[in-house]
């Protein structure tokens, strides 16, 4: 996507973080360490935790607003582990090809186990995937005490989960905590989720400003199609585009379904 955008003109800039944004005579004026950039229009891809460091007047303009402000961003605590074998060939389940352990009993919450081929033979684990607030604390916490703690944390909640397996000490364990990994709207909030999405197209009236990204478009949260749909909507409603968003069919009702059978459709996996 960057190289599409590049050859088309798009300059990009990896270690330029947007300091101030504000407007200027006939359009606006964006602020990183080394350069000042004026623009006509401005499309605003920073989530809101970012987004709360940037100053300047269309800054501090849009972060006033209610919207704005009823976005909450949810912690989540991710532990990547590799390992010196394929343990989980093994685990006391023979004939079970298991690459998912989900539990509510350990902090380490979900496991994955990876199923592509170039991931499998890397021999790396996600062990720990939680956005349990209280576990992204307990992680955060453990993280402070060093990585042996938490190893030994995970090496707990493992046997415990799979006390026939055996599991090596790993090689490496690296520790991530995302401080809003994806947006929530706030319980109470006055905005329905579309009313949200509609705000982010012009958040400023009369002002060529839009905000895109998973955290203006909280419907199907927590997914890059939030972000996907976000950056659509904005490309339609400003910037002359047609892009229709591919929808499923409506799926038909079963005649003489039995209602206790329905189950809902939504993905849990992520
Ligand atoms: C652990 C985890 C697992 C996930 N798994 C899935 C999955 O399986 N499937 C799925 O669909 N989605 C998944 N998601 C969600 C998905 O990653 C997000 O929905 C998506 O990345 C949101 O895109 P975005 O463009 O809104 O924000 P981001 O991808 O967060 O991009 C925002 C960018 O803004 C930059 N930025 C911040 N501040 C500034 C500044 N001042 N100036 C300039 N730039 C700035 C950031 O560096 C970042 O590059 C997962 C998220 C997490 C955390």
């Amino acid at each position: 996507m960057a190289g599409d955008a590049i050859s088309n003109g798009a300059h990009v800039f990896l270690n330029e973080p947007a300091l101030t944004l504000d407007s200027k005579p006939g359009g606006y004026l964006i602020t990183t360490p080394h350069y000042n950039v004026t623009a006509k229009k401005l499309v605003i891809a920073v989530p809101k935790v970012g987004f709360n460091k940037i100053g300047g007047n269309i800054a501090e303009a849009i972060k006033d607003q209610k919207q704005f402000k009823d976005l909450v961003g949810i912690p989540v605590a991710t532990i990547a582990q590799r390992w010196p074998n394929e343990w989980w060939h093994n685990i006391g389940y023979a004939g079970k090809d298991i690459h998912r352990i989900w539990t509510t009993e350990h902090c380490f919450n979900f496991t994955e186990i990876p199923v592509a081929q170039y991931a499998a033979q890397q021999l790396v684990t996600r062990t720990v995937y939680t956005d349990k607030e209280e576990c992204v604390e307990f992680w955060q916490r453990t993280a402070q005490l060093g990585i042996k703690a938490v190893e030994a944390e995970i090496d707990r909640g493992l046997h415990d989960v799979l006390p026939q397996a055996t599991i090596p000490q790993p090689l490496n364990t690296v520790v991530k905590i995302w401080p809003a990994a994806w947006y929530w709207l706030r319980g109470g909030s006055q905005f329905t989720n579309a009313d949200i999405a509609a705000w982010a197209i012009e958040p400023l009236p009369g002002k060529q400003v839009s905000l895109v990204g998973e955290s203006y478009n909280p419907q199907r949260s927590g997914w890059s199609d939030g972000a996907y749909k976000s950056s659509i909507n904005t490309l339609n409603a400003k910037y002359g585009m047609h892009i229709v968003i591919p929808a499923t069919a409506n799926i038909k009702p079963v005649a003489n379904a039995n209602p206790a059978s329905v189950t809902s459709a939504h993905p849990t996996g992520r």
